[in-house]
């Protein structure tokens, strides 16, 4: 078999389970994802690192059983689950599981990873490496490196988003500025983005995908369930087979030709990133202002407050001129910032 992660004009679609949870749940969802032609793997965890106890962790080896099962009905389609111990390499070998992923509570773990790394080792399976839970780039292309230096050539990375203090509605902060270091520094691995653990919420998928096609992304990973609502796991962010299909038809890829040279596509990129991030921060400062709105009301104080007003201008004055921006823009700027805090304050 070739490769089974590439760079390609299409990209690659990945669909299947948060977990696998019964033998039918399996091959119902096989079933209809295998009559897809544009779902490339299967997805389906087998052990489910949690948060917090008590959730459910996965069923482990019968789940495996029944994936080499379910893969001899349908042997044009590979499968993929996480592995988080060199125990569970080995049982994906024995069970002919095509690729697996490190999940993001493991690739932040560089011991882990390097033990992995070793399990790996001539196994014959292609990794994806998900982003570790923290945002730090660092730690995310120490763990490809030890992948690859364990001899690993059909490698991705997985794009999952981030915890941050702050993630903006999402259930994990997406700083799509991080996977786009990434792919500038790793131009050759392809990248795959996770819409359904970055939104944490099925309305979300579809537009997060549609960023990361916009972003150029390599391909797709998404959490697919028959019946999402009833799920052991992620049940809000499943989409059902039938939802991942119309979502596929509404994706509009954008050909490379169509916006430009490969330098000015990338600086457009970014400047589309610092655009969303701008206005995420806005929405935060809007948020703390109604808040202080409510405070002010409480304590029956004004709500414009002169000498505040002269505060924050100043500042935002010295902040200008430290960052080397124009100060008659910075002011503009801030008065239309304060007249909409005042305005949300009201
Ligand atoms: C998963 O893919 O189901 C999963 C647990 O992923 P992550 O490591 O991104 O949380
Ligand atoms: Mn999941």
């Amino acid at each position: 078999m070739g490769k089974l992660f590439s760079i390609s004009d299409k990209p690659m679609v990945i669909a299947g389970p948060c977990s696998i949870e019964s033998e039918q749940q399996l091959s119902e969802t096989a079933a209809d994802l295998s009559r897809d032609s544009r779902i490339a793997m299967m997805r389906c965890g087998v052990w489910k690192p949690r948060t917090r106890p008590g959730g459910f962790e996965g069923l482990g080896e019968p789940a495996l059983r029944w994936i080499a099962a379910v893969k001899r009905l349908y042997p044009a389609l590979p499968f993929c689950c996480e592995v988080a111990r060199p125990e569970h390499v080995e049982l994906c070998q024995q069970y002919g599981i095509d690729a697996v992923w490190i999940g993001a509570r493991t690739s932040v773990n560089p011991f882990l990873v390097g033990e992995l790394a070793e399990a790996l080792r001539g196994s014959g399976l292609a990794v994806m490496v998900k982003n570790p839970i923290t945002p730090d780039i660092s730690l995310w292309l120490g763990a490809i490196e030890r992948i690859e230096q364990a001899g690993i050539d059909d490698l991705a990375a997985v794009h999952r988003g981030f915890s941050t203090y702050n993630n903006f509605g999402y259930r994990n902060n997406p700083l799509w500025e991080i996977p786009i270091e990434l792919k500038r520094r790793l131009p050759e691995l392809p990248l795959l983005c996770d819409p359904s653990h970055i939104g944490g919420r099925r309305e979300l998928v579809a537009s997060l995908s549609q960023m990361a096609l916009d972003l150029h992304y390599d391909g797709l990973m998404i959490e697919c369930h028959p019946d999402p609502d009833s799920a052991l796991t992620d049940s809000q962010q499943q989409i059902t087979p039938a939802e991942l299909a119309t979502m596929l038809d509404s994706l509009k890829l954008r050909s490379h030709s169509e916006t430009g040279p490969g330098d000015l596509r990338r600086m457009r990129e970014q400047l589309d990133v610092i655009d969303t991030e701008m206005l995420r921060l806005l929405a935060q400062r809007m948020k703390i202002s109604r808040d202080i709105g409510a405070i002010k009301r409480a304590h029956n104080m004004p709500i414009f407050q002169p000498q505040r007003w002269q505060q924050v201008l100043e500042h935002q004055m010295q902040a200008a001129r430290e960052v080397g921006l124009d100060e008659e823009f910075v002011r503009e700027l801030t008065e239309k910032i304060h007249g909409e805090s005042l305005r949300q304050q009201e």
